[in-house]
């Protein structure tokens, strides 16, 4: 029994947005890295996604960062999703523009961000390999449900 206790520890969630990874060494921020690599790759389906890729990452890990950066993650989601506007118009005009209000956008307010919460529905650990065929789909589910948790999905039920 004592032989098998090393493989037997527990796998400590990501105290942010709760993920678990099978592989040791492996963290929300080592996954991230490596798609941040790919994304720097300027080859698709990565390349074009990047600024929704962040700011899904931001969003789930918001400890620490300035409610602007937070804001900003939320209005690029929001727009693209939720509007359907293009992804690289998106990033490429918060880029160029200062800090602003998700008003300015046109999106509603950032709602309270969900700090060390367990049931986001999905995380950079529910991604893979990020593998070229399936990337795409498995980021647009991860970016949907953020948005679902965050605020989108909540109006909808109290709605209906
Ligand atoms: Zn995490």
């Amino acid at each position: 029994m004592d032989g098998q206790r090393r493989f037997m520890e527990p796998i400590s969630p990501c105290p942010q947005c709760g993920a678990t990874f099978a592989e040791p060494g492996v963290s929300c921020a080592s996954r991230f890295d490596r798609l941040l690599a790919l994304d720097h790759s300027r080859t698709e389906p990565w390349g074009t996604r990047h600024g929704l890729a962040f700011a899904a990452f931001t969003l789930q890990h918001a400890f620490g960062k300035p409610r602007e950066a937070l804001e900003r993650a939320y209005v690029m989601l929001y727009r693209v999703y939720e509007f359907g506007d293009d992804r690289m118009k998106v990033a490429g005009a918060l880029r160029g523009t200062p800090p602003s209000s998700p008003a300015e956008w046109g999106v509603p307010p950032l709602p309270p961000v969900l700090r060390g919460e367990p049931a986001w529905g999905m995380t950079i650990a529910d991604l893979g390999s990020f593998s070229a065929d399936e990337y795409a789909g498995l980021l647009d589910s991860w970016c949907k449900a953020i948005l679902d948790r965050l605020s989108v999905g909540r109006l909808k039920r109290e709605t209906t």
